[in-house]
């Protein structure tokens, strides 16, 4: 069951729901701005579709502060979670931990304080590079400090009321158990950390509503309590947790994955706990579209199976465009993320729209968009100098194989009209296209030139191949330049009918254009096709196309 944005297709949702926002914190608190709700776990890698519970609740915090206003867009971790399994590509070792908060499981690497701090981490850097301003909140430090107590105490008293709404939603028969759900007859929302084993692996079986003190056995053989609750460390089920925050933080407004918000969700038990237990009021919300990625060639589908992160993300696309991709969907709408040669389409709409913005001719909803990716209320975020397209760059990193002083010379020739003088020019960009070269790039398309000329086709030649070698190889220095090859490549055909080298094609003349395109592909990387000819050939130099082009 789908929460579908409730702001009308015609409408911009981020202007609607961000003036709502605005209106509603207005209304509950007077004078304290509104609070944009976002939580992660780090419990394992963080991956793209989780950059969407980030960014939806940014985009309207931006569009506040945009307006001048104050907005607080808070992360809570929840890093006091149990560890529940071992992600895929981690050591089995880590299986003794599971039950324990997050927080209390060793790192991985060797680096972080713990397990939760070693995911964290690579979020926090994209969250910098995508220019997300949060105020992180650590569910580890709230509960230990004592922060929640008073509503920890409050929930366990009225754990007969809790539970009555949570029997009421309980997962229906024949679906997966939950663990908010009662179990038994008596229900406590409360569930202790061991203070024996650390492990989660408990049972409460009192709770004094006077003096506050719990008791608890545990699988380890402990049995602890009476003791105050206050001392005993331990969380709120998630169904009771998540309202608790709504109404401790005062949050105004928090989406979620359209899987949260389907009847006897999290959102519609918390709905009524959080104004029956906890006297607060429940946050606008809506739910999101899933987030899918394809053609993860290498790395990505291969390594420990791991879906790509917003830290893969933003190696292959450069900040602004990879805020343009979440940017210009709906909640509603689902996201796919390509990473196999779409993106070099994905870059091309890009820099499109880039140019219709700069001329005006953009339209509102997609000006509004591009407004919101390329910058925030702290700034623009920074841009390639000088964006040359991705293909190109794709292409000379594929060819020059990243020699970065080959780089440099084609992109001078390509250039040749205001020559770019430094890489730091075209970086980021240069660099996300070495990237996606090397990690994404299907093999097949990637350019081997040929150590050696293929001398079986080159004995095989017909008069009229060798005649059009021979136009090029001897007329390429006459104009060695983008446009000049560009010119003398469609033109050999041409000059071979008797023809002017600016005759305007014919269906005829293009099939032997397409004929002569993959001979030279052929002779050169041994392919049918490959980069564009042109840059291809400025990147191989003079000497070595007459190397491999001339008749031994
Ligand atoms: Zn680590
Ligand atoms: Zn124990």
């Amino acid at each position: 069951m789908e929460v579908a944005c409730p702001v009308a297709p015609a409408d911009d949702w981020v202007a609607r729901t961000a003036g709502e926002v605005r209106a509603e914190a207005e209304r509950r608190h007077p004078g304290l701005p509104p609070t944009c709700a976002s939580g992660i776990s780090p419990s394992g890698p963080v991956h793209l579709g989780n950059l969407r519970e980030l960014m939806v609740p940014h985009l309207i915090a931006d569009e506040i502060r945009k307006q001048g206003a104050p907005c607080r867009h808070i992360l809570s971790w929840d890093d006091y979670d149990r560890l529940r399994r071992v992600p895929a590509g981690f050591p089995e070792s880590f299986a003794e931990y599971i039950g324990r908060p997050l927080t209390a499981v060793p790192d991985p690497c060797g680096q972080h304080a713990n397990w939760a701090e070693h995911f964290k981490e690579p979020l926090r850097e994209a969250l910098a590079g995508l220019g997300i301003v949060v105020t992180e909140i650590s569910q580890t430090q709230m509960y230990t400090s004592g922060a929640y107590t008073e509503q920890i105490v409050t929930a366990m008293r009225r754990r007969a009321d809790i539970g009555a709404v949570l029997a009421r939603y309980q997962t229906k028969r024949g679906a997966e158990p939950d663990d908010d759900d009662p179990q038994t007859a008596v229900y406590y929302p409360f569930r202790p950390y061991c203070a024996v084993c650390g492990r989660d692996d408990t049972t409460v079986t009192a709770f004094d509503d006077e003096t506050t003190e719990i008791t608890y056995t545990c699988t380890c053989g402990a049995r602890v309590g009476p003791t105050p609750i206050a001392e005993v460390a331990g969380k709120l089920a998630w169904k009771v947790d998540w309202p608790m925050r709504w109404a401790y933080e005062r949050v105004t407004f928090e989406p979620a994955g359209v899987d949260h918000s389907s009847p006897g969700s999290s959102f519609t038990v918390g709905e009524e706990l959080v104004s029956e237990i906890f006297g607060g009021q429940m946050p606008l919300h809506f739910g999101y579209a899933f987030v899918g990625f394809t053609g993860g060639s290498s790395k990505i589908s291969s390594s420990a199976g791991r879906a790509p992160t917003p830290a893969d993300a933003l190696k292959i696309f450069e900040a602004p465009l990879l805020r343009w991709l979440y940017a210009r969907k709906r909640p509603e709408e689902s996201i796919t993320l390509a990473f196999d040669a779409e993106v070099i389409r994905v870059y091309d709409e890009w820099d499109a729209l880039t140019k219709r913005v700069a001329e005006g001719t953009a339209g509102a909803p997609a000006q509004a968009n591009f407004a919101r990716a390329s910058g925030t209320a702290e700034g623009p975020l920074p841009v390639t100098p000088r964006p040359l397209p991705f293909r190109t760059l794709a292409s000379v990193a594929d060819i020059t194989a990243g020699d970065e002083a080959q780089i440099l010379r084609i992109l001078r020739l390509l250039t040749a009209e205001d020559p770019i003088r430094i890489l730091d020019e075209v970086r980021p960009r240069l660099d996300c296209a070495e990237h996606w070269v090397a990690e994404y790039a299907a093999p097949a398309d990637r350019t081997q030139v040929r150590d050696e000329p293929d001398t079986d086709r080159l004995a095989a030649l017909t008069d009229s191949e060798r005649d059009a070698l021979k136009l090029l190889t001897e007329g390429m220095a006459a104009d060695w330049s983008l446009e000049g090859l560009t010119t003398l490549l469609y033109g050999v055909p041409k000059m071979q009918r008797g023809l002017p080298i600016s005759a305007p094609p014919t269906a005829e003349l293009r099939i032997s254009q397409r004929a002569w395109f993959i001979l030279l592909y052929q002779l050169l990387i041994g392919k049918d096709t490959g980069p564009r000819l042109p840059t291809l050939l400025l990147a191989l130099g003079q000497d070595r196309i007459r190397a491999l082009l001339t008749p031994g």
